[in-house]
């Protein structure tokens, strides 16, 4: 999973807006505003139906909150004002709208929050990751990219709301707009945020995908869950490849690999290369070495397989793509997000950490005159390794 997106202080209900037993939502700016008037009542049964809709559409848990992230507003500015967020300048663009959603969607009252399991079967992790002629993707990569499936049913779950009550305010949102998904699912009692950063939760780990639908109905909240279940644990902290954490919950992603391998796009630091070992696209480690992930779920969802072997290539193979076959071979899916040039450089990176072996070799000199200053200096260092320049 990468470490940008997804498993990713302001009022309550105005009494302005509210009355004590039936609602009436005033017209927010931005989005359509509530015609209806709910009783209590009503809005209970609906809440009910909404659960049922979204497990109907293939999530497994929704939950609903109000907007208050005041606790997490604090705990992301401190992070950005480090500078830990490295050069994804967008985490820091948006001001206070990832922290206050009413200011991101005007008269968001609640936030239904979503939860799917991505993890394919059979995908073999700890082997894949201990092969090292062998490339590791991330486990949540390997499939159809889960934005576009996740917006729909989102989406669709907001039309079904509408079919229900007629129109009222809502748009959907997956990793595409300043929101700060995890910290609204354990409002929304989806799970805790753990000591690695992602949303755990305690029937199924980590492995899943969180969307939200904003709303401006003002629906009964579930209980947050704030408490958080690492216990003693540092499993994840002391697995890390790269040493990313400074401390539990908190990550420096100028040091993760999935920053480095998906975010980044310019070289990556020599004294991380070896630590990569063959994580070309993200990194799980954290979330494979979490005693909660024993409780992580299979996905059903068939977009969510592993296309193209990618599941069990060689290194050696994928980086003999041509840029068409990358194109091809990547359409659809979230591994484009790096680009040709960048799955290059990554897999350089996996082979210069690769055994040495004349496949290894061939395959890394036939890109050592690339045009590209940022394949060929990584190929130079890969061959390096292999005492083979
Ligand atoms: S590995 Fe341990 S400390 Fe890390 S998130 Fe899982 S339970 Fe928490």
């Amino acid at each position: 999973m990468s470490i940008v997106e997804n498993n990713r202080t302001i009022p309550h209900l105005s009494p302005h807006l509210i009355k004590t037993d039936s609602v009436q939502q005033s017209a927010p700016s931005g989005i359509i505003p509530t015609r209806a008037v709910f009783s209590s009542n009503e809005l209970q049964v609906l809440t009910q139906d909404i659960k049922r809709w979204g497990r109907e559409l293939g999530f497994q848990d929704v939950g609903i909150t109000d907007i208050d992230l005041s606790d997490h507003e604090a705990h992301l500015k401190n992070w950005l004002d480090q500078g830990l967020h490295g050069d994804m300048e967008w985490m820091a663009a948006h001001g206070n709208k990832r922290s206050r959603p009413a200011e991101l969607v005007p008269g968001t009252l609640r936030i239904i929050s979503l939860r799917m399991d991505y993890l394919p079967a059979d995908t073999r992790q700890i082997q894949i990751l201990q092969d090292k002629s062998k490339a590791y993707i991330s486990r949540y990569a390997l499939g159809r990219d889960y934005h576009k499936l996740i917006r729909k049913r989102i989406t669709q779950l907001g039309k079904r709301i509408e079919q229900e009550i007629g129109a009222y305010g809502y748009r959907a949102f997956v990793d595409s707009a300043p929101v700060l998904e995890r910290a609204v699912a354990m409002r929304a009692g989806l799970g805790w945020i753990g000591k690695n950063t992602m949303l755990l939760n305690h029937k199924a780990g980590s492995f899943f995908f969180l969307g939200e639908l904003f709303t401006d109905l003002p629906l009964p909240v579930d209980k947050p869950q704030d408490k958080v279940h690492c216990g003693s644990c540092t499993a994840c902290l002391d697995k890390c490849p790269t040493d990313a954490f400074l401390g539990p919950h908190k990550l420096d992603a100028r040091k993760c690999i999935s920053y480095l391998t998906i975010e980044n796009s310019g070289p990556i630091q020599e004294e991380l290369r070896p630590l990569i070992g063959n994580r070309v696209f993200g990194c799980d480690d954290c979330q494979l070495v979490c005693p909660w992930n024993k409780f992580a779920k299979f996905s059903g969802e068939t977009d969510f397989l592993p296309r193209h072997k990618l599941d069990s290539s060689e290194l050696a193979d994928l980086f003999l793509w041509t840029e068409e076959e990358f194109l091809d071979r990547t359409a659809g899916s979230p591994i484009r997000r790096t680009g040709f040039e960048g799955w290059l450089r990554n897999l350089a990176v996996g082979l210069g950490n690769a055994s040495s072996s004349p496949k290894v070799i061939s395959a890394l000199k036939q890109r050592l005159d690339s045009p590209s200053e940022l394949i060929s200096e990584h190929v130079r260092w890969a061959l390096n390794q292999h005492n083979a320049l």
